[in-house]
Order: C-alpha cells, then sequence, then structure tokens
C-alpha cells in the first residue's frame, strides 16, 4: 500500500537522518553517504519505489566493489547510509556518476558528508548541478519557481520506475524464466495488462495475481478439465511435506465420501522435501485407491511462504488476502472438474493454517463448495503432524516415525535415495515451520 507523508513526518524524518548522520561522523570521523529517493507529491513510499531504491543500492555496492572498498558502517530503510574509508571527493565522483548515467539516477540523492559534517558540492569537482526530471534545465531553478506541477512529476517519476519493471522482465527472461507471476494493487492491473501481464485472479479491492502468458491459466483448466468425471467430485489439496499417517488418513476419508477425489500436491518448491520426492511419497501412499485422481497444484496454487506481503498492512491481513487469493483459484480449478466438496484437515496447532481454513469455510459455501473440516489422526493420543515428523526425522527417531508414516514413506526414508533429503532436514534447524 502507497503511504502518503505529510509535511510533518517530512520534517520529522528529516530530522531523524540529519541526527543520524551527526551520530555516525561523531562514531566514525570518516566521510558519509547518505542516499534518499527524490520523490515529487505526497506518497514517498510503494512496491516500485522501493524497487528504484534497491535499484541505487545496488549500483553504489557495485561502485564500491570497483573502488576495493567496504563500508565501515552501512544500514538502509528508507534511505541509506555508508561511512567509508575513502577521499570524500573520490565519493562524490562516484555517486555522481551513479545520479547521472541513467534517467533512474535523476531520482536518486545521494549526498557526500566529510568528518566535519559538510557537504561536498558538485561544484568542487566541476561538475554542473542536478537536472530536471522532465525539461533537463536546472533543476534548482525549475523547482524554486514550480515550473512543473506535482501531477506532472509524479507522472514522471512513474515513468522512469516502470522502466525498471521492464527491466526486470528482461533480465528474467535472460535467465530463462519465460513464465512470469505478479501481484499487484487492483489498480495497477492495467499498467501491467500494457505490459503483457493477463489475470488469473483477483481479490476484489484487493490485487490482482498475473502471468505473463494470455493462455497460461486457461491451458492449465483445459488439461484439468479431462479428468473430469461425473458424479460426486471432491478436492483435497495439501503440500505433504512429507506424506504422514494423518495425511493417507484425511485422503482415505475424503475419497470414502465421494466418487471422485481430485487431490492436488502443491508443486512449488518451497518446502524442505522437494516436489518430486513429496508427490512420489504421496502416489505410493494413495495408491490404494482407485478413484483419487492425483495432479500437480501448478504454479497457481501457491503457498503462504512466497505470498508477498508489503502490499497488506499486517500478518492477518497477509494471512486474508493470501486465503482469498488461493481461494478464487481454486474456485475456478473447481468449476472445471466439477468439484462440490473441498475437504482439509483440521489444524489444532498452526494458527495460521487455522485462520486460512477459517476463512475457507466462510468463502466456499458462497461458491457452492462445501467445506469439510476432518478432524486430525491422532497417534499415542497426539495429533499427527509433519512437522512432528521432520522434527523425528532430524533427530533420527525411527520408533515414533513408525507410529507417525506410512509404510511407503518410511520405506523410502530408509532407502539410500532418501540420504540428501534427510541431510538438508539434519542441516535444516528449526523444521517446524517449514
Ligand atoms: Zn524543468
Amino acid at each position: 500500500m502507497a503511504a502518503e507523508v505529510s509535511l510533518l513526518d517530512m520534517l520529522d524524518a528529516r530530522e531523524r537522518r540529519v541526527h543520524h548522520q551527526q551520530e555516525l561522523l561523531k562514531r566514525y570521523h570518516k566521510p558519509l553517504i547518505c542516499f534518499t529517493m527524490n520523490i515529487a507529491g505526497p506518497i514517498k513510499d510503494s512496491p516500485l519505489i522501493r524497487r528504484g531504491f534497491a535499484r541505487g543500492q545496488q549500483l553504489l555496492r557495485q561502485q564500491f566493489f570497483r573502488a576495493k572498498l567496504s563500508p565501515l558502517h552501512t544500514d538502509a530503510h528508507c534511505e541509506a547510509f555508508y561511512v567509508l574509508d575513502a577521499d570524500p571527493m573520490a565519493i562524490k565522483k562516484f555517486t555522481t556518476d551513479i545520479e547521472d548515467a541513467t534517467p533512474l539516477g535523476r531520482l536518486f540523492d545521494m549526498d557526500v558528508l566529510r568528518p566535519d559534517g559538510t557537504k561536498v558540492d558538485r561544484e568542487e569537482l566541476s561538475l554542473s548541478g542536478r537536472r530536471c526530471l522532465i525539461c533537463g534545465g536546472p533543476a534548482k531553478v525549475c523547482s524554486s519557481r514550480r515550473i512543473h506541477t506535482v501531477a506532472e512529476l509524479q507522472a514522471k517519476t512513474t515513468e522512469i520506475l516502470n522502466q525498471i519493471i521492464t527491466h526486470l522482465i528482461e533480465i528474467q527472461c535472460a535467465r530463462g524464466n519465460l513464465h512470469l507471476f505478479l501481484y499487484t494493487k487492483v489498480k495497477s492491473s492495467k499498467f501491467f495488462g500494457d505490459l503483457g501481464f493477463y489475470e488469473i485472479a483477483r481479490v476484489e479491492d484487493t490485487l490482482v495475481f498475473m502471468e505473463n502468458r494470455r493462455d497460461g491459466f486457461s491451458s492449465y483448466l483445459r488439461n484439468l478439465e479431462k479428468t473430469k468425471t461425473e458424479g460426486k467430485s471432491a478436492a483435497l489439496v495439501m503440500n505433504a511435506n512429507p506424506f504422514t499417517l494423518g495425511h493417507q488418513y484425511l485422503v482415505e476419508k475424503a475419497a470414502a465420501a465421494c466418487d471422485t477425489l481430485h487431490l492436488f500436491v502443491v508443486s512449488e518448491d518451497a518446502s524442505l522435501v522437494p516436489f518430486a520426492v513429496r508427490k512420489k511419497l504421496v502416489a505410493e501412499g494413495v495408491k490404494h485407491l482407485p478413484n483419487v485422481v492425483l495432479h500437480d497444484s501448478g504454479p497457481y496454487i501457491i503457498s503462504n511462504a512466497t505470498f508477498p506481503s508489503y502490499f497488506l498492512k499486517d500478518e492477518a491481513a497477509v494471512i486474508d488476502g493470501h486465503a482469498r487469493l488461493d481461494l478464487a483459484v481454486f474456485t475456478k480449478i473447481a468449476k472445471a472438474l466439477n468439484i462440490t466438496a473441498r475437504y482439509v484437515g483440521e489444524e489444532p496447532t498452526s494458527q495460521v493454517t487455522g485462520l486460512y481454513n477459517q476463512i475457507m469455510c466462510q468463502q466456499l459455501p458462497k461458491a457452492g463448495i462445501d467445506c469439510i473440516v476432518v478432524p486430525r489422526k491422532e497417534a499415542d493420543g497426539k495429533a499427527i503432524s509433519a512437522s512432528t515428523v521432520r522434527q523425528c526425522l532430524q533427530t533420527g527417531d525411527w520408533d515414533t516415525l513408525e507410529t507417525l508414516l506410512p509404510q511407503t514413506s518410511l520405506a523410502y526414508f530408509r532407502s539410500p535415495e532418501a540420504a540428501p533429503v534427510l541431510e538438508r532436514i539434519r542441516k535444516a534447524g528449526n523444521v517446524v515451520h517449514y
């Protein structure tokens, strides 16, 4: 969400900045770079502006590297400070190079302070003053005479920042990532539409999920449709990290209550157990159930691990936004497969998943889909959870594992094939939340 900054906030920010500068100069007695973004209008913070700022920091780090300098101190939030053990004039030379090299540089303010707190001036390097964003004339003249309106300046700023997005898309394509996804605020979706992105699903008034393939999601749905059957169809979505007796119990319960159970394994590789292994263990663990159809979730069902948080104001809003988006995607999948029920495992321990399930049970019936919560299967009086399994795999507690895993998963983890995965789990530290 773009933040509006009042004049008072700005004065406060400026005062804080000066105070911080003085502190750093006093502590190090060395030259200091103070880098801020020069953004017209009341909105000083947005994902796009942060992108531009991140690019500026990257350009500075490249200059440090070339000059064989490593900052004695770095801190960066909405502004970045670098203390360097080098000649202030030499530092000013490369910061002005960055400011002048590209249109984006015109949005950068990179002040260089001497240890005594005085600013190094462009004139000392015989450089002309900053240029105006819009007309290219002296920036001081344009800003003091208010020659351009704030609206004009904002439009130009957005145009310059947009070039970064185009650049980022090009970089991803050069890396071989041809299928790109993004989340954006509803009002920015038109802009991404112009850049060749298409809507997958949206959460009204909140966000839009987009991809750069016109036919991406629709062809995924058409492929799914080939497995559509008559009779009652239900769905289950699981990460199965890894597949436990609890998962198996959930699948058996759901499969017994419908004619066809579409079982989606989250394909995104954000878990300790890689997707290929998770899928294999699920496939082996449900082989005895003839009415289960296994699917990859594809890139469209995403975990909260990769759902971005910068849009939304707090953690509850992030969980809510993610759940609603996921359900918007799922509703389209359900339509393609004639799914009228979704099964979920009860979540007594994880707060995030618990809240997620709660939102699901509110939203799905609105789309004509029943949401059925299945109580957890227990072992030794405790609900079986994949995180307990990961802990046991970490400590090598095979006695407990025998009570938590089906034979198929056990056989895999005892095989030499599992060595790299076990190694990864052992090294992972806290395995509860992954
Ligand atoms: Zn101008």
